[in-house]
């Protein structure tokens, strides 16, 4: 069964001519169309580009080349451009765009020899925590067709899970990787801001937004982000620092890694949670980490903050898509308001036009003082408790969601319940810091995860510790009831 195999595995037997880049593909492509229609995962299929850049991975690794990405498929998310290919956002807005241009994570990969099988769903402009906000509909839960599959990177994280690819690419601006990855059982990563190009990322929230992979283990994912980490010419954000090499020190023993609790995700946690919790802890206890408390005082006021800061950055890089420079144009308009007002009504969602104007209101000259100055300071005060908690431990380890996935349609028309998905996670975007979720347990038979939190730059440290967790551990193994046949 390829779809069962893990990366490094499946490049051996490529390497050995077990099978063809070609054979691999096809076997992905049969998958998504037996299996895609009841999870609408993926909204845009390129298989026929998929076979032709397979039969050159195969032609490449013919005349001597290798790598660990060379010839092995893949599932871009839709908010990254892909060259000659729709790239829609999850939006009417760009329901006709052909990207002109390859986003850099696109491009990388491309070099690195993987090979596109499609492109995933998602909440409209990553906006969205169940995927529910997408153009396209909601994707469903591998593990329950009834239940989302978190969001806004939920068609990734169900391509992954259901074996369609054996990775995907992601963002997250307050969650979107680790949130669905929690709620698929699959492991994702997102890297500290600035380690991966955000070049031809759709922008939802620049000083937020990055990157990240999809995978059903740490050691693929250290493969993946080896591939797209990197500093950037074309990302002023970028930042230009050596990459470590991530499966070197996947190895490397536990022993001694102090590990922090994190107070204020303890404080309130439900019962099922809180033992898959402990048990995560006793794993990491028996591989030799050392666990204390952390308080962290500000943290409850990250998701408060996160709705003042994204929207905000959000109406100034939606307002591109007017109908004239970018996006949808209505139909004979009477005079240019008219062309922006329907283009823009009518091009938009509703949770993407509530973000434009709350973040227009947070904006405005007389409520910037009490909103977005303020959220800008709180964000400080968060960034700063983080780093003096990382002045006495390694990394911070709590849980990546409240709850396992839950029912489609039941948070779609409350907002406020359905930004706090993302209480545990947008901590670490407010601070640019790198963040992993990876499968602990079952609550309600349905997959939970549990976060790790770490300085800025320490990847390696956060992809070490998933892996030895993973070693000790099968949660990760798991397939959906289902997709591992
Ligand atoms: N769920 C959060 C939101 O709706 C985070 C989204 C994201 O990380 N792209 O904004």
């Amino acid at each position: 069964m390829w779809h069962n195999r893990s990366i490094g595995e499946l490049a051996d037997s490529l390497g050995r001519g077990e099978i063809s880049s070609v054979d691999l593909v096809r076997h992905f492509l049969a998958r998504i169309e037996a299996l895609n229609p009841a999870l609408n995962a993926v909204i845009t299929l390129t298989a026929g580009q998929a076979l032709a850049e397979a039969a050159v991975a195969d032609r490449r690794r013919a005349a001597g080349a290798s790598g660990p990405l060379l010839g092995i498929p893949l599932i871009h998310k839709d908010i990254f451009c892909t060259d000659g290919v729709r790239t829609s956002c999850g939006s009417r807005m760009l329901d006709n765009f052909v990207a002109p241009y390859d986003a850099t994570v696109v491009a990388k990969l491309r070099d690195a020899g993987a090979v596109m099988l499609g492109k995933a769903n998602m909440d409209e402009f990553a906006m969205g925590s169940s995927n529910e906000t997408s153009f396209y509909g909601p994707v469903r839960n591998p593990w329950d067709k009834d239940k989302v599959p978190g969001g806004s990177s939920g068609g990734s994280a169900a391509a992954v899970a259901a074996r369609l690819a054996p990775f995907a690419t992601g963002t997250d601006t307050g969650g979107s990787i680790r949130q669905p990855a929690a709620l698929t059982g699959t492991t994702g990563i997102k890297p500290t801001y600035g380690r991966v190009s955000r070049h031809g990322m759709i922008a939802f929230a620049s000083s937020l937004d990055q990157a990240g992979v999809f995978a059903r283990s740490a050691a693929d994912a250290a493969i993946v982000l080896q591939a797209i980490a990197g500093f950037d010419p074309k990302d002023s954000t970028s930042v230009d620092l050596p990459v470590p090499d991530y499966c070197a020190t996947l190895q490397a023993p536990l022993r001694g890694l102090r590990i922090g609790l994190v107070k204020e995700f303890a404080d309130g946690l439900e019962a099922g949670n809180a033992a898959l919790l402990a048990a995560a802890v006793a794993v990491f206890r028996a591989l030799g980490a050392e666990t204390s408390e952390v308080s962290l005082p500000s943290l409850p006021l990250s998701v408060p903050t996160y709705y003042v800061v994204a929207p905000a950055e959000c109406s100034s890089n939606l307002s591109r898509f007017d109908g004239v420079r970018f996006g949808h144009r209505c139909d004979a308009p009477k005079d240019l308001m008219d062309l922006y007002k329907r283009s823009r009504g009518e091009g938009f969602g509703a949770e993407v036009k509530r973000r434009i104007m709350t973040g227009t209101y947070v904006l405005s000259a007389g409520y910037f003082d009490a909103y977005y100055l303020k959220a800008q300071k709180a964000r400080q005060l968060i960034t700063d408790e983080f780093r003096a908690a990382f002045e006495r431990v390694d990394v911070l380890l709590g849980p990546t969601t409240p709850t396992p996935a839950f029912p489609i349609g039941a948070k779609i028309d409350d907002p406020v319940t359905m930004y706090l998905n993302d209480i545990y996670t947008i901590g670490a975007n407010l601070a640019g810091l790198p963040a992993l979720s990876a499968p602990c347990g079952y609550v309600d038979g349905l997959p939970m995860g549990m976060q790790l939190i770490g300085p800025h730059f320490a990847e390696t440290r956060l992809l070490n510790a998933a892996h030895q967790f993973q070693l000790a551990t099968d949660w990760h193994n798991k397939a959906a009831p289902g997709y591992a046949e």
